[in-house]
C-alpha cells in the first residue's frame, strides 16, 4: 500500500498492555499509523491493534524481543520498506528485577539492562539511520524517577534508566541538525501491571499529588514531544511523577 504523503508511521515498544498501549492510542488519535511490538503478550498486542482501528486509525503488529538485535533491525527494516517512513519512534519496553545491589544475580542485572537499555540500543539505532536520511523523525524513550532517586532494589533498573537518559542526549545533539529530535520521558508512579504488588498507602504517601498517575497521563506528553507544537524540544529529559522530584 502507498502511504499519503501526510500519513504518519510510528512504532511503538511494548505496546501490549501499559504505558506503550496508551502511547498507542495516543498517538492513533493524533493520526499516527501504529506499529505495535511486544514480547509475549500477542493476545494484549492484538487489543491494541483493535482499539486503534476503532479510533479510525491504521496500524499492525510488530512481535519482537527488543534484546534480540538483528530481530529488532528486520522489523525496523521491515516496517520501513512496507510503510516507506518512519516518523516516531517510542521505546517504551521495560523490566523490573528488584533485588538488593549485594545480593544482586547477573541474570537480574543483565535482564533489565538488555531490555531496557540494550534494547534502546537495538532498536534507535536502525530507526536513526532511516530518520536521518528523511531529514525528519522523533524518538522518545520512557525512563524512571528511579533513574534520578535512590529507590533501594532498582541498582539494574536505575543504571538502565540513566544510560537511557545520557545516551538520549548525545543521540540527540547528533542529530539535531539533521532534523530529527530524541527526548525522553521519566514517569513515576504510573498505574499498570508493573506496580501491581506495591502497596498503595505507602507509594501515595512519596508522591506530593498524592495519587498514582494513570498511563494516558504519560502518553499525552510522549504525543507533545512527538508533534510539530515541540519543534524547538530536543535532548530533554521531562518528569511526569507529580512532583516526586
Ligand atoms: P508493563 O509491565 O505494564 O508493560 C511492559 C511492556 O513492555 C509490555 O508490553 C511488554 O510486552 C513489553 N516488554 C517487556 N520486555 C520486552 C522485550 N524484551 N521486548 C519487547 N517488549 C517487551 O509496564 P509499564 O507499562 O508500567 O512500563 C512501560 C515503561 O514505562 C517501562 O519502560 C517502564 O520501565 C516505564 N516506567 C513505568 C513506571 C510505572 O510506574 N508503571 C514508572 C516509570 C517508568 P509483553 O506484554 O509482550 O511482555
Amino acid at each position: 500500500m502507498v502511504k499519503q504523503k501526510n500519513e504518519r508511521v510510528a512504532l511503538v515498544t511494548g505496546g501490549s498492555r501499559g504505558i506503550g498501549r496508551a502511547v498507542c492510542l495516543e498517538l492513533a488519535r493524533a493520526g499516527y499509523t501504529v506499529a505495535v511490538n511486544y514480547r509475549k503478550d500477542r493476545e494484549g498486542a492484538e487489543q491494541t491493534l483493535q482499539e486503534i482501528r476503532s479510533l479510525g486509525a491504521g496500524g499492525s503488529i510488530a512481535g519482537f524481543d527488543v534484546r534480540d538485535e538483528s530481530a529488532a533491525r528486520q522489523a525496523v527494516e521491515s516496517l520501513v520498506s512496507e510503510q516507506g517512513r518512519i516518523d516516531v519512534l517510542v521505546n517504551n519496553a521495560g523490566v523490573t528485577a528488584d533485588e538488593l545491589f549485594v545480593m544482586m544475580s547477573r541474570e537480574k542485572w543483565d535482564a533489565v539492562i538488555d531490555t531496557g537499555l540494550n534494547g534502546f540500543y537495538n532498536v534507535t539505532r536502525p530507526v536513526l539511520e532511516r530518520m536521518v536520511v528523511q531529514k525528519s523523525g522523533s524518538v522518545v524513550s520512557i525512563a524512571s524517577v528511579s533513574a534520578l532517586l535512590p529507590n533501594r532494589g532498582q541498582a539494574n533498573y536505575a543504571g538502565a534508566k540513566a544510560g537511557l537518559i545520557a545516551a538520549s542526549r548525545v543521540a540527540a545533539a547528533e542529530v539535531a541538525r539533521l532534523g530529527v529530535r530524541v527526548n525522553v520521558v521519566a514517569p513515576g508512579l504510573i498505574e499498570t501491571d508493573m506496580i501491581r504488588d506495591f502497596p498503595r498507602k505507602e507509594i501515595k504517601a512519596l508522591i506530593p499529588m498524592a495519587r498514582i498517575g494513570r498511563p494516558e497521563e504519560v502518553a499525552h506528553v510522549v504525543r507533545f514531544l512527538c508533534s510539530q507544537e515541540a519543534s524547538y524540544i530536543t535532548g530533554q529529559t521531562i518528569g511526569v511523577n507529580g512532583g516526586m522530584i
